[in-house]
């Protein structure tokens, strides 16, 4: 059975042979001559005695294998993407003309300052801009991910206290609505994390903070607005309570895309924000490729920021590669500069008046999928959400349907699927960021699809539900096996 797709994109209609079961033996796509036993004889005792343990392939079959995969992904430029908390935006290809101007592509990451004054002007430019947008001025650009921007940052809060003589400060508040990596990341650092409870409203409990908030606190760790989508109104208050009790707010900033251009980070009391720009500022995005999240701090925590990293001495740029009190180097060199430069190019592209169109489009888009969807889906936070929206499975699950089979239905009907079972404070969670880059069109294609949905798990109509998604070749796929089991290495008896 075919169903309706909802978008030139069908299911994930793909089946391919690892390259190992491709392969036969002496097939090869370099002809070298045959060496004869004798002609190198000082070599002749490290002479092969086994076969290589390479697949045997002549180059077509090599590249049209390798070209069918990159064919396989699902990206942001071959349907809708809305997975929360991950801001799949559509990178625009202006970011890539720039990168690609040769003055930039062909550099190399040792060459000496004075030979790259112009792309150091470009990336301490980014530093400033970032600066501005978080509200928090100094800035540093080495970090490789959002959850490296986090360890950097909890690195930096740590040798702070340290550097005060206030060594015993080790407790980093989290709380149960945070992504994966803050609890991560403060134990990388060193710290002890502490779970805090959310309110019935899914945001931070005063009550529950003060409680927590002592002599031992090294700092806050909160995403504003939260992985429910919504804003945290008490921002003020929470940061002054923490401050008073002598501990840093750390923001974790992969939220950002709801707050730029429009409100600043600083400016809510937060002292250490990473920004994610594969999520904010629309550089390319997963399947394990390079990223970046620049961290910004306040003047406080600024000495100990990573180095290298690049100041402005009249008009040139240089490069500091060692300073006191910083914690070190995080990384290889300033950052992933090819990262940045996109960044910075999106940053441009907008400019200082209307870098807050980003968030007002994209709080827009998830109000009106989430008005779309509110009567067919229960809604865990009732109100305007900002630039995510979450909803349940609870109307459905009295069907038998639960989040996964919804998920796995989209796959079917050309889409991918939104994030599910996450933040794990829901039950069921199926958390949507349509991102500002999609047209109303788009929305109504995912929000016809969601209702179709809906209405079938209404008529009794579930069976399709279970048993999606129903093209792919890979139906239902045992994840927690694939995860806990993974096997890497092709056996070769
Ligand atoms: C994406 C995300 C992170 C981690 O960022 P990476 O760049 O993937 O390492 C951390 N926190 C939240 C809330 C996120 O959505």
């Amino acid at each position: 059975m075919s169903p309706t797709t909802y978008s030139a994109a069908s299911g994930l209609q793909h089946e391919e042979a690892l390259l190992f079961e491709h392969a036969h033996e002496d097939a090869t796509s370099i002809a070298l001559p045959g060496i004869a036993g004798d002609a190198c004889p000082e070599l002749a005792a490290f002479a092969r005695q086994t076969p290589a343990l390479i697949p045997g392939l002549s180059e077509p079959e090599a590249v049209r294998h390798f070209v069918r995969l990159s064919q396989w992904n699902h990206g942001i430029e071959t349907g809708f993407y809305p997975l929360g908390s991950c801001t799949m935006k559509y990178n625009p290809r202006v970011n890539e003309q720039v990168v690609r101007l040769p003055g930039l592509a062909g550099l190399h990451p040792e060459q000496p300052d004075d030979s790259v004054q112009g792309v150091l002007a470009l990336l301490f430019e980014l530093q400033q801009w970032l600066g501005e947008i978080s509200g928090l001025p100094h800035v540093t650009l080495q970090p490789a991910a959002g959850a490296h921007g986090e360890l950097a940052g909890m690195m930096v809060i740590r040798a702070y206290h340290d550097a005060r003589g206030d060594t015993t400060r080790r407790k980093v508040l989290v709380p149960d609505s945070a992504h994966g990596t803050n609890p991560a990341s403060a134990v990388l650092a060193g710290l002890e994390t502490v779970e805090i409870k959310s309110g019935a409203d899914g945001r931070i409990d005063l009550e529950v903070l003060k409680a927590h908030l002592d002599d031992d606190v090294a700092a806050l760790m909160l995403t504003n607005p939260n992985t429910t989508g919504m804003f945290e109104s008490d921002i003020a208050e929470i940061c002054e309570l923490v401050h008073a009790a002598g501990g840093m707010v750390y923001g974790d900033g992969a939220n950002l895309n709801a707050l730029v251009g429009l409100a600043r980070p600083g400016d809510m009391g937060i002292d250490c924000l990473h920004i994610n720009v594969h999520k904010t500022f629309s550089t390319p995005h997963g399947g394990g490729g390079p990223g970046a999240g620049p961290v910004a701090v306040n003047d406080a925590l600024a000495p100990f920021l990573p180095v290298p990293r690049i100041e402005r001495h009249d008009n040139t740029f240089r490069v500091v590669r060692k300073d006191a009190k910083s914690i070190g180097a995080i990384f290889g060199s300033i950052g992933q500069v090819g990262v940045l430069l996109r960044a910075a190019a999106y940053i441009a592209a907008f400019g200082r008046n209307h870098l807050h169109r980003i968030a007002e489009d994209a709080v827009l888009n998830a109000n009106y999928v989430l008005n779309r969807l509110k009567d067919a889906y229960h809604v865990p936070f009732p109100g305007l959400c900002k630039h995510e929206c979450l909803l349940t499975d609870a109307l459905q699950e009295k069907h038998g349907v639960k989040t996964l089979d919804i998920a796995k239905r989209l796959i079917d009907l050309g889409m991918h699927p939104m994030t599910v079972y996450f933040p794990l404070i829901v039950h069921g969670a199926m958390l949507i960021e349509p991102t500002e880059t999609e047209a109303r069109e788009t929305l109504d294609t995912f929000c016809d699809a969601m209702l179709e949905i809906a209405a079938a798990c209404e008529a009794g109509d579930t069976e399709a539900l279970h048993a999606a998604p129903l093209i792919p070749f890979r139906r239902r796929l045992d994840e927690t096996q694939a995860a806990r089991k993974p096997v890497l290495v092709w056996p070769l008896n």
